[in-house]
């Protein structure tokens, strides 16, 4: 069974947009997922500590035979070989984050995995990257359609890069 799957991508160091588009490329290429569609790219400014670089996010979606939980371990698989050190910082400064924000219509609540990913109605950053590449009456399982979502919104900063 195929399902559409959404991923939020974010960097601040070392040439974000250049880690944000070589993540995209890293992502397509696995085996079992195929991109559907990418979004533009955004720039954001830091959530929590304030004394870290601005973030580039952007968001893809992707089709996948693959069970939610084992995307989430590729994902984190590309985080640490783009050379994330999970450094106990909540919200620091990251050469790549990767999260899985919508996992077809399920709503799952594991140890190591929530979805949908936490945050994401209330996260500029997500939201908007989001309904650029989501149909507007998609469900957000457990919430309210991308459309209603992203009317209560607001931009906190964030601009669409060229
Ligand atoms: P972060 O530091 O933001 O990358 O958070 C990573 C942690 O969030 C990991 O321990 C994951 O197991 C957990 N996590 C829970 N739900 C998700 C999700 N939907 N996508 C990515 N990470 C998740």
């Amino acid at each position: 069974m195929m399902a559409e799957v959404y991923i939020g991508l974010g960097s601040n160091l070392e040439n974000p947009a250049e880690q944000i588009r070589r993540a995209r490329v890293v992502i397509a290429k696995q085996a079992n997922i195929s991109e559907i569609n990418f979004s533009s790219l955004y720039s954001s400014p830091p959530m929590g500590p304030q004394d870290q670089p601005d973030y580039v996010n952007a968001v893809m979606s992707v089709g996948t035979d693959l069970f939610a939980i084992d995307i989430l371990k590729v994902l984190q698989k590309i985080e640490s070989d783009f050379g994330r050190v999970r450094k106990g910082q909540r919200w620091g400064a990251r050469i790549l984050d990767l999260d899985l924000l919508l996992y077809a219509d399920q709503q799952i609540n594991l140890p190591d995995l929530i979805v949908p990913h936490i945050g994401l109605s209330e996260r500029a950053f997500v939201m908007y990257p989001l309904a650029e590449i989501a149909p507007g009456n998609l469900l957000v399982p457990g919430k309210k359609t991308i459309k209603q979502l992203l009317t209560n919104c607001s931009l906190d900063g964030l601009e669409k890069l060229a």
